[in-house]
């Protein structure tokens, strides 16, 4: 492909932004089609790691910290005293992983729709599922968008949406309703966080919508973070958060003196992440 030797080579084309990202394979480690989607799993020269779905890459062992991190510790932070997480997707456990370094957190529930991603997860990537066994940590495996519309009003302080890209199975946690149900979900301070893609390609077809979804479910105030991701399309991506209470600031104190280790995250970065890129306006 382009000259690239697919045998040597992972390349990911993303049509929208007319453009490619490759990686430099070792070999292929496995590969299968479940129900929901077909996972390909391949040790590369440099990134460790990689795991793909339908074609699209999710993680790669090199850069998920980086995705990992600004999915949970923003919104963790930001939130007043957060206890209840439920985590939608998310099946490689990296998230997970990340929220439970909260000590305040009691329960934190992924809800996955297709099991082999964690079981595959926990074979190639154990280091996102080192905090599987955590007695605060639940699996469910199952669709996100029931499990969101049969919730108990209140009983979530932080829902984070770490799903695939608005196709198939996750087509329905981009719209109104599934906010609608989030935002029913949530306590007092609730927030929710989503990824959202790249400012670059995906401004007005998932961006902008999700902001317009996101506050006409009811949440007062939306903002998409932005950090750097490698593997992803364009290299730059966010994630978006939505707030029943105020999302511009944060635990700043809390976040300055966390007592676990980060390799992206700290206070600063959570701060310069909440400016508004030109762009982004
Ligand atoms: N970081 C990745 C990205 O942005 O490309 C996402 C990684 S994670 C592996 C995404 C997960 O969302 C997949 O394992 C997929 O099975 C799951 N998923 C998709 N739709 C879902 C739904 N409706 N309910 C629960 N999980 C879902």
């Amino acid at each position: 492909m382009g000259g690239l030797d697919e045998h040597r080579w992972f390349t990911e084309i993303c049509e929208e932004g007319g453009s490619a990202f490759s990686l430099k394979l070792r070999g292929k480690l496995h590969e299968e089609r479940t129900p929901f989607q077909r996972i390909e799993i391949y040790d590369t020269e440099f990134f460790g790691h990689l795991m793909v779905i339908d074609g699209f890459v999710m993680l790669t062992a090199l850069d998920n910290f980086l995705y990992h991190e600004m999915m949970a510790h923003p919104a963790l932070f930001t939130h007043p005293d957060p206890k209840r997480v439920v985590i939608i997707g998310g099946g490689d456990c990296g998230t997970l992983r990340e929220v439970l370094r909260h000590a305040g957190v009691e329960h934190a529930l992924q809800v996955e729709i297709d099991e082999r991603v964690t079981r595959l997860a926990e074979q190639y990537f154990p280091e996102l599922c080192e905090s599987n066994d955590d007695p605060r940590a639940e699996f469910l495996f199952g669709d996100g968008i029931r499990w969101m519309k049969e919730a108990e009003p209140g009983s979530v302080d932080v829902v984070i949406v770490d799903s695939t890209d608005p196709i198939g199975p996750a087509e329905g946690l981009f719209t109104e309703a599934f906010y609608r149900d989030c935002h029913r979900a949530l306590g007092g301070h609730g927030l929710i966080v989503q990824q959202s893609e790249s400012p670059l390609f995906h401004l007005d077809s998932i961006i902008r919508p999700m902001h317009r979804a996101m506050r006409a479910a009811g949440f007062g105030d939306t903002h998409s973070l932005q950090f750097p991701q490698p593997c992803y399309p364009s290299g730059w991506w966010t994630a978006t958060l939505a707030g029943k209470g105020d999302i511009r600031t944060f635990r700043e104190t809390d976040a300055a003196a966390k007592p676990f280790p980060t390799r992206y995250y700290n206070a600063a970065i959570h701060r310069a992440a909440l400016a508004t890129p030109e762009l982004l306006r």
